[in-house]
């Protein structure tokens, strides 16, 4: 029988998702589908439940915006990583048992490491952003040694009670307004600067702009933006401006995926495919 996968949001219309699976899928030669299943919030109790009764009919979905919190007390049981993140990004079916996961965390640490080969330790880091992809970042980068975490936000007040949340005592922490004095100290003297917020993002408030010029990057820091549309961000291009290395959102995207399918597959995620095809598809 040809099993399904897929991801479950609403609206869909504008994922990734299926573009990155189904390269991994054929790539490996699986006879498996992918599917985008538009699910409004008051259709997801009986979405699980049919998952779970067709068991392996439905070997794993991703979740995304608006189910990622709201699906968890729905599941069997959730891994350390989706409890410390509060949300889920996949579900792996298990004979009609659903376990959750979030490869948020993994899928940044992996990509960093791999791509951009930059070891956290005893790296300086600054987080733009205090909302769920921060959250996630934050908890995957509190156990690797790094020397600071500096959390910026707009409301400070949310940064703080992350900071408390996420238990990040034995890192020396800082919780700073977005846009300060202080923040641009930081910037300038950060090994990694982790942008998480929805600024500079396409269709966003405000697309254009970037939340820290080039005159406050060093040029032997890593810049991140987790923003992968557009894949050139304002930030990027100041950090470009700045000599830094740069990474783009869209390999956070991938590597998320990757780890969610080889979770479900038990096979190597062909990273490089699965790239590629997001700069086929022109869908972001
Ligand atoms: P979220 O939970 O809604 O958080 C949004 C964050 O952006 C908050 O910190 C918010 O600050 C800040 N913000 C919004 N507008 C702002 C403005 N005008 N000025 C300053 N700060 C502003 O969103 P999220 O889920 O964390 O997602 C954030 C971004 O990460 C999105 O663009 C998303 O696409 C991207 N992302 C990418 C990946 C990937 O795989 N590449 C994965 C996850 C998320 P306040 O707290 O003050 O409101």
């Amino acid at each position: 029988m040809k099993t399904k996968l897929g991801i479950i949001g609403h609206p869909i219309g504008h994922t990734m998702s299926p573009v990155l699976h189904k390269a991994a899928l054929a790539y490996h030669g699986l006879n498996k589908d992918f599917i985008a299943w538009d699910i409004k919030p008051d259709e997801l109790y009986d979405f699980v439940n049919e998952a779970r009764k067709v068991k392996n009919d439905i070997s794993g979905f991703s979740v995304t915006v608006p189910h990622k919190e709201t699906i968890i007390p729905m599941l069997d049981g959730v891994s350390i990583e989706a409890e410390a993140a509060g949300a889920v990004n996949m579900v792996c079916n298990q004979d009609g048992h659903l376990f959750g996961h979030n490869t948020d965390g993994s899928g940044f640490l992996r990509s960093i490491r791999e791509k951009a080969e930059f070891d956290l330790k005893g790296k300086k880091v600054l987080v733009l952003g205090a909302g769920g992809a921060a959250r996630g970042v934050i908890s995957a980068i509190r156990n690797q040694n790094v020397d600071s975490v500096a959390i910026a936000n707009r409301t400070v007040g949310r940064a703080a009670k992350l900071f408390l949340e996420l238990e990040l005592g034995h890192i020396l922490t800082k919780v700073v307004p977005m846009g300060s004095l202080e923040m641009n100290n930081i910037a300038s003297e950060s090994d990694l600067i982790v942008q998480c917020t929805t600024v500079g993002m396409l269709g966003g408030s405000e697309p254009n702009k970037s939340l820290i010029k080039a005159n406050n990057i060093s040029d032997k820091s890593l810049v991140y933006d987790l923003v992968y549309n557009p894949e050139n961000t304002p930030l990027l291009i100041e950090a470009k401006k700045a000599g830094a290395k740069i990474m783009s959102g869209m390999w956070m995207l991938v590597y998320q995926g990757a780890v969610a399918f080889e979770k479900w597959t038990s096979k190597e995620a062909p990273i490089e495919v699965m790239f590629q095809a997001t700069q086929m598809s022109g869908k972001a």
